[in-house]
């Protein structure tokens, strides 16, 4: 267990977490650390219980996600993948059991409306699973889908695999949805998308891609494509970083690396003191974060007004 160590990493994710409230962040990378163990303090247990903790959004999301992977990961070794409407109303009954699991309190597949006891009423949760089959009946009729299928063997690449390379001397995760090689050399990665298609600012995820597809199969950054799959609309967003936007968004995350680093005791042992993190004071934000619970317990934040909180 020697290399078992809480290492600086850098992710898009992260990089949020550390812009919106830098308590959370500390919650996130550092209270929840160790929290798996049943000797751990129950302070750190609770916190790295709730960092599991997730809404029915980010849930729904996940599903889509598995569902896809299986589908691609079978079409990648030559197996069959389900049909799409036995594939869907798998996905739907594996749902419903997780759902049960979280009202039951299960802490692996803790709800955030179950653990904080929101009201969501009934068309809200067929609403959720009427997304996730939109969605999955998207994927499986998109052209995409089929030029999928069709991909020689040989020029698959990676499946939700989560990888990394170094960037300021420190890793930075990045997990393609999906990515291949075209006939000419190039490289193309797939990202799903559950979300409505926004003018959401992706060149800092985008350029992770870039960086990693580049160094990983040695291939020009001008060579690399991103298609962001919006699957409850169908539309697809193809993008292909130019030098300078690549440039820029490197330098922000170069800058949030640094940002980050400059919080910790010591880069080296990536130690981080809680009161060098302060809790925002955002109501808006503080509604929607998992950790709550021990915010308002401790007196971090105001009371908060339950009725935003209920239309979460
Ligand atoms: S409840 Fe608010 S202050 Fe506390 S960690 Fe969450 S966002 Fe930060």
């Amino acid at each position: 267990m020697a290399d078992f160590r809480n290492d600086i990493s850098w992710s898009k994710s992260r990089d949020g977490k550390f812009r919106e409230c830098l308590r959370a962040y500390w919650f996130h990378y550092y209270g929840s650390w160790g929290g798996w163990d049943a000797a751990a303090p129950d302070r750190n247990k609770e916190i790295y219980r709730l960092k599991n903790v997730r809404s029915k959004e980010m849930w729904a999301g996940d599903v889509v996600h598995r569902c896809c992977e299986r589908a691609l990961t079978n079409l990648r070794r030559g197996i069959e993948p389900l049909d799409p409407q036995a594939a869907i109303d798998a996905t739907i009954q594996s749902m419903r059991d997780e759902w049960a699991r979280s009202r039951s309190g299960d802490v692996k597949e803790r709800l955030t409306e179950h653990e904080y006891a929101i009201p969501v009423p009934d068309a809200q949760w067929r609403a959720n699973a009427e997304h996730v089959r939109r969605c999955l009946a998207t994927f499986y009729r998109l052209p995409l889908y089929e030029q999928l299928r069709s991909l020689p063997s040989d020029r698959w690449l990676e499946v939700e695999s989560l990888q990394s390379f170094e960037l300021e001397n420190v890793k930075v995760f990045v997990k393609l949805d999906a990515s291949y090689r075209t006939e000419s050399g190039e490289i193309v990665i797939i990202d799903w998308k559950t979300g409505r298609a926004r003018g959401d600012d992706h060149s800092m995820q985008i350029a992770t891609y870039v960086l990693y597809a580049s160094q990983r199969w040695g291939v020009p950054p001008e060579q690399v494509e991103t298609q962001l799959v919006y699957l409850a609309s169908g539309e697809i967003q193809t993008l292909r970083l130019e030098k300078r936007a690549l440039d820029a968004a490197l330098s922000r995350i170069q800058n949030s690396i640094r940002d980050m680093l400059q919080k910790v005791d010591s880069p080296e042992s990536n130690a981080a003191s809680e009161e060098d993190f302060p809790a925002v004071d955002s109501p808006r934000l503080c509604r929607r974060c998992n950790y709550r619970r021990i915010c308002l317990r401790e007196k971090l934040i105001r009371e908060l007004d339950p009725s935003p909180t209920a239309r979460l």
